[in-house]
C-alpha cells in the first residue's frame, strides 16, 4: 500500500516528537465520535509510548460519548479554564485532530494560537487553515480517526495499540461513516475496520452503546419534529426542520441529543438537501447534510460560517429565529 502520510513530514513529526516534554492532543468544540475518538486514541497511544500526555477539548462530551475508552481523562476548557489554560501554554506540541481551523475550538483559540508549542494537524476536512506548522489532511478517509490509525503505524507506534484504543480508532470510524454508509467507499477504511475489530472488540456493544441507547424523549422529539416542523421544498429537494428553544426545553432536550436529527429527511427519495436549524443563546446552530451530489460545504462557508465535507456540514447563523427560513429558502431561489 502506498503511504498515507508523506516521509518527510513524518520525519519532521517524530524528531519533533523526540524532544518534546509535554504533549496536548486537542480536538474541537461540540465533540462529535470522531473528535472525541480521534484524540482519546491519540493521547493512549502516545502515552503507551512514554510521553507526557494531556488531552483537553473545548466543550463538554455528550452523554452518548461517555463510554469512549479514556474520555473520563479528559480536560473540559470551559469548565476547568484555568488548568486547560496551563497545559496548553506549558506543551512542547499540540495535536490537533478532526478539525482544519482555529476557530473550530472556539473559546479556547487564543489559548491555542498563543502557546508556543509546535501545533501538528491531523485531519480529513476539506482546505485547512495554516496554524499549525504540521499538517497531516487527507479528504479521502473516512474519518481523523482512520488517519490517526495511519499515523500510528507508519510512525512505528502499531505496537501500543491495544484493545481500548482500537475500540476509540473503530468508534471513529464508525461514527463518522454512519455505520459505514457513508464516506467508505475506500477499501482502505474496511482493512482499517479489520484490523482493529482484530483487537477482539465488540462491535455489536459499540454499535448499540453509540445507535441504541438514547431516552424515550428524544424519540418522540424526533417524532414531533418530523410531524410537525420539517418542511420539504420540493423543487430544491430540500427539507428544512428549524427547532426553538421553547421546544428544546418542552423535550427535556440535553445537549447533543439532536445528533442524527438532519439525517432523518434524507431517508425520504426525493430529497437531497437537509438542514436543521438549532436556536442557541445567541446565535442559530446550523447543521447541514446531502445525499450525493449537492455541496453543502461550499454553503456553509458561504451562508453560515461554516464548513465542513460535501456531504455533511455545519455553521452559525447570527439572525432571529424567525427569520431562519426565509433566509434558507432565499438562498435556494436565488442559487
Ligand atoms: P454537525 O452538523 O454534525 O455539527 O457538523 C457536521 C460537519 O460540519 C462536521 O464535519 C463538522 O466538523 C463541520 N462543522 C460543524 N459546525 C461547523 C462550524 O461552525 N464551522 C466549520 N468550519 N465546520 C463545522
Ligand atoms: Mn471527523
Amino acid at each position: 500500500m502506498k503511504d498515507k502520510i508523506d516521509l518527510i513530514l513524518l520525519d519532521s513529526i517524530k524528531s519533533t516528537l523526540s524532544n518534546a516534554d509535554k504533549i496536548t492532543v486537542i480536538s474541537h468544540h461540540a465533540p462529535d465520535g470522531d473528535a472525541i475518538s480521534s484524540s482519546t486514541a491519540l493521547y493512549a497511544i502516545l502515552k503507551n509510548a512514554g510521553h507526557n500526555v494531556s488531552i483537553v477539548i473545548p466543550s463538554r462530551l455528550s452523554d452518548n460519548l461517555e463510554f469512549i475508552p479514556f474520555s473520563s481523562d479528559i480536560i473540559i476548557y470551559n469548565k476547568q479554564t484555568e488548568i486547560a489554560e496551563n497545559i496548553l501554554k506549558n506543551s512542547d506540541v499540540i495535536f490537533c485532530t478532526d478539525f482544519n481551523s482555529a476557530k473550530r475550538v472556539e473559546k479556547m483559540e487564543n489559548a491555542l494560537l498563543n502557546s508556543k508549542a509546535v501545533k501538528i494537524m491531523i485531519d480529513h476536512h476539506p482546505q485547512p487553515d495554516d496554524f499549525a506548522k504540521f499538517i497531516i489532511s487527507d479528504t479521502s478517509v473516512s474519518s481523523a480517526s482512520e488517519l490517526v490509525y495511519e499515523f500510528i503505524t507508519q510512525a512505528g507506534y502499531s505496537k501500543f495499540i491495544n484493545r481500548d484504543i482500537a475500540k476509540c480508532l473503530y468508534i471513529g470510524i464508525m461514527t463518522d461513516t454512519i455505520n459505514f454508509s457513508v464516506n467508505s467507499e475506500q477499501t482502505r477504511t474496511f482493512e482499517i475496520a479489520s484490523e482493529l475489530l482484530a483487537f477482539n472488540i465488540d462491535k455489536k456493544e459499540i454499535y448499540n452503546n453509540f445507535y441504541n441507547s438514547y431516552s424515550e424523549e428524544r424519540m418522540r422529539f424526533s417524532g414531533y419534529l418530523l410531524y410537525e416542523k420539517m418542511k420539504i421544498f420540493k423543487e430544491n429537494n430540500l427539507a428544512v426542520i428549524i427547532v426553538t428553544k421553547d421546544e428544546l426545553n418542552k423535550f427535556n432536550y440535553k445537549a447533543g441529543d439532536h445528533e442524527g436529527f438532519v439525517n432523518m429527511p434524507l431517508s425520504i427519495k426525493s430529497i437531497e438537501t437537509s438542514i436543521f436549524v438549532l436556536e442557541k443563546n445567541d446565535y442559530l446552530k446550523i447543521s447541514l447534510r446531502s445525499k450525493s451530489y449537492f455541496d453543502v460545504n461550499v454553503l456553509a462557508r458561504k451562508y453560515f460560517n461554516g464548513g465542513g465535507h460535501i456531504n455533511a456540514a455545519g455553521g452559525k447563523l447570527y439572525i432571529k429565529i424567525s427569520e431562519a427560513e426565509k433566509y434558507i429558502t432565499d438562498i435556494f431561489t436565488n442559487k
